[in-house]
């Protein structure tokens, strides 16, 4: 072979390591450049370790309704240095799974950052390396706004692995990861300031959405404070003190946790001189073919800044891999992508929202209903779930289905399927539901 490799996957995160071990299978030699720890954002500072986190804060609604139940628990205590240690060791655990996966599958894995030299070369720790194609699997970090004093403020990398679980924190930003967090520490007792510039969290998701989730958040205790901007975080001995354009200032605060969004992974990459074609913001921009310019160069994930999610990233490389190296000839389909935001409320959604849909398709039926879960009936939580469906008008099809309440990401999962499929409102309709549960009033609403 004129190369040392067939292909060089540079990021071993979801997307590259799901890349990598397909190719190998196909009988191809791999090599995947890591310098961090195999596993990526999502299996060691993302999805994994945040729904540990969520599980822990879940039980104290769990403490809260078992008496209602009969259960006599006593005072129940928290201990949080011991869930994170927990926590290490379950992702050193995946950690090592990972080791294994590309290990069984013939992978080479390089332990260093890789640089392009040209389209088919890069060079890490002093050594060049060259490959047929090269695959481009960074993922993304968090962003930080330019702010006075934000060096003080942690991201979601940190705040899974706080020394301390502190007594007051303010939340930049209201976007998943943003919600998420405020969530996790709220219900674990923290005073949870969530500070956003806009006037309404969750930008994007479906206005009904948006204010059935927000008013969850503030009744479960979260202070939302909206249309402001952070100006400057002060250090006050190891407390922070925050001070916003709208005058308004919070004191006494242990942590700050920066969650306005992330920027794709393409710095010190060398990809500056090879003409990858990059969108507005410097991310990379891909075709349907993932190709990103030069003809030997590839992206797959969050590094795209397409729509950031793990199992996006996955299906990306595999059907890549699979095209180049197999028989297939399947493309990822982008509509009707599910995904639930891992808040308390929990927020599940497929499709369009309302008024995404009516752009699309004209007029649209909507379908709501609010409702307090059975399982809280007999208790004092007074959470509800709201559903609602958007079904357009002219053909009957259900083109979009959000769910806030508990086990929303579950529930939307096995609906997305369906919607996927070009599911109309008369076929849902002639679905029997499953009493009781939840989800049966997605087949009954009228
Ligand atoms: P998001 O884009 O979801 O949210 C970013 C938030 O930060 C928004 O509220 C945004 O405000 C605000 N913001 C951005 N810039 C600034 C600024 N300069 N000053 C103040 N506020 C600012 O990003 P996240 O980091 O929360 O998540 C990144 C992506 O990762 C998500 O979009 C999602 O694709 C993925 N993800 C998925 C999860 C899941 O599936 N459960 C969990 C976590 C992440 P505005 O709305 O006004 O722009």
């Amino acid at each position: 072979m004129k190369f040392d490799f067939n292909l060089i996957v540079i990021g071993a995160g979801s997307g590259g390591v799901r890349s990598a071990r397909i190719a190998a299978s196909y009988g191809k030699k791999v090599a995947i450049f890591e310098a961090g720890e195999v596993g990526g954002t999502c299996v060691i500072r993302g999805c994994v370790p945040k729904k540990l986190l969520v599980y822990a804060s879940s039980f104290v609604k769990t403490f809260k309704a078992a008496s209602a139940f009969g259960w006599d628990i006593g005072q129940p205590q928290f201990n949080w240095q011991k869930l994170i240690a927990n926590k290490d060791e379950e992702i050193n655990r995946l950690n090592k799974i990972y080791h294994s996966l590309l290990d069984n599958s013939g992978v080479e894995l390089i332990p260093y950052h890789a640089r392009f030299v040209d389209k088919n070369t890069v060079t890490a720790n002093g050594k060049e390396y060259t490959a047929e194609k090269i695959l481009i699997a960074t993922g993304s970090t968090p962003f930080y706004p330019d702010i006075k004093g934000i060096e003080y403020a942690v991201s979601s990398n940190e705040a899974l692995s706080l020394e301390q679980l502190p007594k007051e924190m303010t939340i930049m930003g209201a976007g998943y990861i943003a919600v998420e967090f405020a969530s996790i520490f709220n219900s674990l007792g923290v005073k949870v300031n969530l500070v956003y510039r806009g006037d309404k969290l969750l930008r994007g998701f479906d206005q009904d959405v948006r204010n059935f989730a927000q008013e969850s958040f503030i009744k479960n205790g979260m202070n939302v404070i909206l249309n402001s901007n952070i100006i400057e975080i002060k250090k006050d001995d190891n407390q922070f003190e925050v001070l916003m354009d709208s005058d308004m200032c919070l004191k006494k605060q242990d942590v700050i946790l920066c969650a306005t969004g992330r920027i794709a992974n393409t710095h010190n990459l060398g990809i500056e001189n090879l003409q990858v074609n990059r969108k507005y913001n410097g991310q990379i921009q891909v075709d349907s073919e993932q190709n990103c310019g030069p003809d030997s160069v590839f992206a797959v994930g969050d590094v795209c800044n397409n729509d950031n999610l793990t199992p996006v990233a996955i299906k990306e490389g595999n059907l890549l891999m699979d095209r180049w190296y197999g028989n297939g000839n399947t493309y990822i389909e982008y509509d009707y992508l599910p995904s639930t935001v891992f808040s308390q409320p929990e927020i599940g959604s497929c499709g369009f929202t309302e008024e995404l849909a009516q752009e699309h398709f004209g007029e649209v039926v909507t379908y709501k209903s609010t409702f307090r879960a059975m399982k809280y009936a007999m208790t004092d939580i007074q959470d509800q779930t709201f559903m609602k469906l958007i079904v357009a008008k002219d053909s009957d099809l259900v083109v979009g289905c959000h769910i806030v309440g508990a086990d929303a990401g579950e529930m939307i999962q096995g609906f997305a399927v369906a919607i996927k499929q070009g599911i109309t409102k008369e076929k849902l309709n002639q679905c029997i539901g499953i009493h009781p549960t939840s989800a049966e009033e997605l087949v009954t609403m009228k």
